[in-house]
């Protein structure tokens, strides 16, 4: 059965600007994935509860809106499945139309079912557990059916269970700030980064509501290269400080691992993965409950900007964001496209691979965008619906990649081995899987000059002056205030990705 035809018949298309997508049908989606709280002025205000389930938004209009009051149960009208383009919605739905009024996008994240059986069975069974992680509801929910109807809709109840997300008198109403976005972050004013620029050597630095204590502030860390540098670890307090409202959409939600270079790049560094064991309170975690004995358990999670200085000042240079998220941690939200160059491999080279994959995604009619490493290479970052398996992304790139590498055989080396490589690149699909991550956009690379890996716009690729290390600390931000972030409206995407 077509679950959007309810959706559709609805709606006139040639005047609502409601997206009109064709929801595909997924798998299974148990592992849990997106939702959203659409706060819909019509005319009668309500709240939109969506949840993200096989290919669509299962919905429920809430009249007075989610509370976090465990005290109060509120009603839940089942509306019609809507497409899973409907997460981003916002805007005016004309008069006349159905559900006509402005739609804003009061809550976004993720939600787990918790119940037992799949979400599916529950829903069928008239009780839906599950929890939130969002930017205001958080916690334990539950809905079930009342056996009551309103016309052909059932009417369900909303209930906050009593867990340290309650939050007794909680009102819908006082909770309509818009969700944070982009810039929800704020990096650093003119007078903080001026008293981080006259600080001595060490001393205390106050920035983001947390009083942080930096150390050796004029080591240099990256030594001249490129044409920039040298720089010290001040700059890199300073280039994670400014970034920090682009960088963070990268690493919310998200483990990450780090590498470390406390001795400057030129010294050996060391991966980091384990929570640091002087992680102040306020900095995030998460505890891997699937973690094997002797494996890392607790991870940091970076997200506030205080997060990304406290981290500069230990040297951390790389942030390697995991690929999944807190909320579904075995289902990845990007499948990721590596070109990684050998001894060999020219820049040229390198971009002749990159529009492949261009032409390649545009004609599956999948979204992604490139990005330079900062080192050689350039990756290809493709946004993906949380129902896909590590091994559909895995397969999905190897699969694009192979057909690319089929049109230039001697651009490209299959072997595992990099000493049987014969200098050729390597297109690594091997990294989307559990545990296994690339560099973020905007992290810092550890080599002479501090090159910053950087998001493009596809047309890029031909600019004549395109180095994968064109920039760095130094000059980075100069080019997000005049050129935003690429990347950054792909991010959340539901994209399905078609069998290849
Ligand atoms: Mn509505």
């Amino acid at each position: 059965m077509d679950r959007l035809e309810r959706y559709r018949a609805k709606r006139d298309f040639d005047r609502t600007p409601e997206p009109h997508h064709e929801g595909a049908a997924s798998p299974d989606s148990a592992s849990g994935a997106s939702f959203v709280v659409q706060r819909h002025q019509a005319q009668r205000l309500h709240y939109d509860l969506r949840l993200e389930l096989d290919g669509v938004l299962v919905s429920w209009a809430v009249p007075k809106g989610p509370t976090l009051d465990p005290g109060v149960r509120r009603l839940a009208v089942r509306v019609e499945d809507h497409p899973l383009d409907y997460l981003r919605f916002e805007g005016e739905i004309p008069r006349g139309e159905y559900g006509a009024g402005s739609v804003s996008v009061w809550d976004v994240g993720e939600w787990l079912p918790v119940g037992d059986g799949t979400p599916q069975a529950q829903l069928d069974a008239g009780t839906l557990h599950f929890d939130l992680h969002g930017h205001k509801l958080r916690g334990r929910f539950v809905l079930t059916r009342t056996g009551r109807s309103s016309g052909d809709a059932d009417q369900w109840l909303l209930l906050k269970k009593d867990d340290d997300e309650a939050v007794p008198g909680w009102e819908t109403a006082d909770h309509d700030d818009p969700v944070p976005s982009v810039a929800q972050w704020h990096g650093p004013t003119e007078d903080e980064l001026a008293a981080l620029d006259a600080m001595g050597s060490a001393g205390a630095w106050s920035f983001d509501g947390v009083e942080l204590g930096l150390t050796n502030l004029d080591k240099v860390l990256f030594p001249a290269g490129a044409g920039r540098g040298p720089f010290t670890k001040r700059d890199l307090v300073r280039h994670y400080s400014c970034i920090a409202p682009w960088l963070l959409p990268y690493l919310e939600q998200r483990p990450v691992n780090l590498q470390r270079f406390p001795n400057g790049v030129e010294a050996s560094g060391f991966w980091q993965k384990n929570l640091p064991s002087n992680a102040p309170d306020w900095l995030g975690r998460w505890h891997d409950d699937a973690a094997k004995p002797g494996r890392t358990e607790w991870y940091s999670v970076i997200d506030r900007p205080a997060a990304l200085a406290w981290m500069a000042n230990l040297g951390v240079i790389e942030l390697h964001p995991w690929t999944s998220r807190l909320a579904s941690i075995d289902r990845p939200s990007w499948a990721l496209i590596d070109i990684d160059p050998g001894t060999s491999t020219t820049f040229d080279d390198v971009l002749v691979m990159a529009r492949l994959f261009r032409t390649a995604l545009a004609h599956l009619g999948i979204e992604g965008r490139p990005k330079v490493t900062g080192q050689r290479g350039v990756q290809i970052w493709v946004p993906v619906t949380t129902t896909h398996t590590f091994e559909q992304t895995r397969t999905w790139v190897e699969a694009v990649s192979r057909s690319v590498a089929s049109i230039v055989p001697e651009l490209v080396s299959w072997s595992w081995r990099t000493d049987e490589r014969g200098g050729l690149a390597r297109l690594d699909y091997t990294q989307n899987a559990h545990h296994k991550t690339l560099v973020a956009p905007w992290s810092v690379r550890p080599a002479p000059g501090a090159p910053v890996s950087v998001p493009l716009e596809w047309e890029e690729l031909d600019d004549p002056g395109l180095r994968p290390d064109r920039w760095g600390i130094d000059d980075v931000m100069d080019r997000v205030r005049e050129r935003g972030d690429p990347l950054a409206s792909l991010i959340g995407r539901p994209q399905q990705l078609s069998r290849f």
